[in-house]
């Protein structure tokens, strides 16, 4: 279960994609502003949490555009872990901001980042994400490229085809590069499920998915490549790839009682993999926390 954040309030975006299940791009910009400030996000979630709803498995940060474009998005994402320190913080994106030092800045502080790269093959690009004049394709793939080397979370990426758009094999071998430099936690190859934005706009065929999946799967050994036929779905994603981290730290906490950076360095996994399989298994009653002096410990 995700709780969605809209960052935009509106159309809202560097891409004008053919794809856009939001619809067509009222506002195709690059400027960066608190679109919707930061303040007004919290108090909206801090109401929500007192409400008393079901708390979500992940709270993800996207909207009706692209939410790299909010200016407070590290604010956002912090206060959003203050409110929830047991959820999981993910963010959308189009990558299309990446090359800017202050947007990989503040995506590092979320738990799981779900970008989204369809084609390296500059004509594909234009013709299928429609981009704001300035935005370069190769930049942004040198942008993910930099967030990679600074980052210890989760990466998703996320590759949609398109019927005779970007299903070529020039496109394919350029990705499978790509992803043998950028070595994601895995890669979600989908296809357009609803109505695009524009018309022209068609899904691919099982047989395209099922060669996609199977080349970008090989590019690294580490890196695992599922379809998501809905695109966007880090619920479930995160489900299947914390439940064995989950496994080993219930077996571990049954021993003795550890801190989040103590099950990390044990197990030799980044912190933010330990924090998200904790809380998991905090909501099934599986492990315990409990204050120490100076952190917190969970125990079986
Ligand atoms: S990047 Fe996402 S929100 Fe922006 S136009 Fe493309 S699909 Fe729509």
């Amino acid at each position: 279960m995700s709780l969605g954040l809209d960052l935009l309030g509106a159309r809202i975006c560097t891409f004008d994609c053919l794809y856009c299940e939001a619809g067509v791009t009222e506002a195709l910009t690059t400027v960066r502003k608190p679109y919707v400030p930061a303040r007004r996000i919290l108090d909206e979630l801090a109401a929500w949490k007192a409400a008393g709803h079901a708390m979500p498995d992940v709270v993800t940060l996207g909207g009706l555009g692209e939410p790299c474009l909010n200016t407070d998005l590290g604010d956002i994402i912090a206060g959003t872990k203050e409110l929830f320190p047991d959820i999981p913080v993910a963010v959308l994106t189009n990558s299309s901001l990446t090359p800017d030092p202050d947007v990989r800045g503040a995506l590092c502080a979320a738990d799981l980042v779900l970008p989204s790269m369809d084609t390296l093959v500059a004509s594909e690009y234009r013709r299928l994400n429609r981009p704001q004049a300035a935005i370069g394709l190769d930049a942004i793939r040198r942008g993910l490229l930099d967030f990679r080397a600074m980052y210890g979370g989760s990466i998703f990426l996320e590759v949609l085809l398109l019927a005779g758009l970007n299903d070529t094999a020039e496109n394919l071998e350029l990705l499978q590069g790509f992803c043998r430099e950028l070595a994601p936690t895995r890669v979600d190859v989908v296809t357009m499920s609803r109505p695009g934005a524009y018309a022209g706009a068609s899904a691919v065929s099982r047989e395209v998915l099922d060669r996609f999946r199977e080349v970008l799967g090989s590019a690294d050994a580490a890196t695992t490549v599922s379809g998501n036929a809905a695109g966007h779905g880090p619920t479930a994603l995160i489900g299947r790839h914390s439940e064995e981290l989950a496994a080993r730290i219930a077996a571990s906490v049954a021993r003795r009682p550890q801190t989040e950076e103590g099950l990390a360095a044990g197990l030799d996994v980044p912190v933010t993999q330990v924090r998200q399989a904790l809380a998991a298994l905090l909501r099934t009653g599986s492990v315990r926390r409990q204050p120490g002096e100076d952190d917190f410990f969970y125990s079986g």
